[in-house]
């Protein structure tokens, strides 16, 4: 893991890939409220309104607003199955497909570290070794398992002007409390807010104060005060007092924290699909040195796992 001290001129370069780089322009795509639900439902094999509707409960008015959203940026297309009266059904495009390694990843957190109620598959099958599998990330030079602390954050100084947007203030998706007043936790809440994912990388990148926080997002107290309260709460970031200096705190990934890694190696490397171009962000493996985006296989066969060969037993 990158331990970063305060070398301002770099922290500008690497705030200016975060806000601009290929992780940005990818969230930015899918993390308006329901779209990574419609997506996860989508390789989940839905794709009539009528069972998109039941799956996700979503208000009907919502749903064809977001899945003509999905189909206007490409991820989803519309196909007629029945002319009289005429039906359409919702299929992934090749983009929408893509994601499949972010959608491999997301669901193996969330039946790792979510709430265990959720709809998604409990069970996936390996339709090549036939075995039940979890989703493992690996680099795709080596094979060797990928997580946050075999790789260091490498930067290549070129600016992205194309992808220049700023980073608006948006919905924050409120997860369910329980009776205990505990948050469940859910990817959803985390990956559906576009701070909140910002600021996991930041803080996987080796910033870990409040200052560096503010400088490197660009993002008003107010609400980082209030993300940093909420991914603690989710158990995402833990608070410790600097050895330094005790009147400041640094802000560490948990191991729940660190287990998004996937998440974020494979929706940037889905962002480099979609907007190819200079990356600004590199991860690099340590053990083989090379540059990774990584690669999704079976824990079974160790196979690389491809979207037609995923059977979910408890959907069946
Ligand atoms: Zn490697
Ligand atoms: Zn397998």
């Amino acid at each position: 893991m990158t331990e970063r001290t305060s070398d301002r001129n770099d922290d500008h370069y690497l705030g200016h890939a975060l806000r601009q780089g290929h992780l940005m322009a990818a969230i930015d795509q899918i993390n308006e409220p329901w779209s990574n639900s419609i997506i996860r439902a989508a390789f989940m094999g839905i794709r009539q309104f009528e069972a998109f509707q039941q799956e996700l409960g979503i208000p009907r008015q919502t749903l064809s607003l977001r899945l003509a959203y999905l189909v206007k940026i490409g991820l989803l297309r519309k196909q007629p199955y029945q002319q009289q009266p005429l039906r359409h059904q919702y299929r992934l495009t090749q983009d929408g497909k893509n994601l499949h390694e972010n959608v491999l990843a997301s669901w193996s957190w969330d039946r790792r570290w979510g709430d265990p109620g959720k709809s998604i598959p409990h069970k996936l099958v390996h339709s090549v070794c036939l075995h039940e599998f979890k989703p493992v990330l690996v680099c795709e030079h080596c094979e060797e398992i990928l997580t946050l602390r075999n790789v260091n954050a490498q930067l290549t100084y070129q600016a992205l002007p194309s992808m220049a947007r700023s980073v608006r203030n948006h919905r924050w998706r409120v997860a369910s409390t329980d009776a205990a007043g505990q948050s469940q936790r859910d990817i959803l809440a985390v990956i559906d807010d576009r701070w909140s994912v910002l600021l996991i990388a930041a803080v996987a990148l080796g910033f870990h104060r409040h200052d560096q926080f503010l400088q490197v997002l660009d993002i008003s107290s107010a609400v980082l005060a209030q993300r940093l309260k909420r991914l603690g709460q989710l158990k995402l970031m833990k608070k410790t007092p600097d050895p330094q200096d005790a009147r400041r705190s640094l802000y560490r990934l948990t191991q729940i924290g660190e287990g998004l890694f996937p998440y974020l190696l494979t929706i940037t490397a889905w962002g480099r699909t979609r907007q190819p171009g200079a990356d600004t962000i590199h991860w690099q493996h340590k053990s083989c040195q090379k540059s990774v985006s990584g690669r999704m296989v079976c824990s079974h066969c160790s196979q690389a796992v491809l979207p037609h060969e995923v059977i979910r037993p408890d959907r069946v």
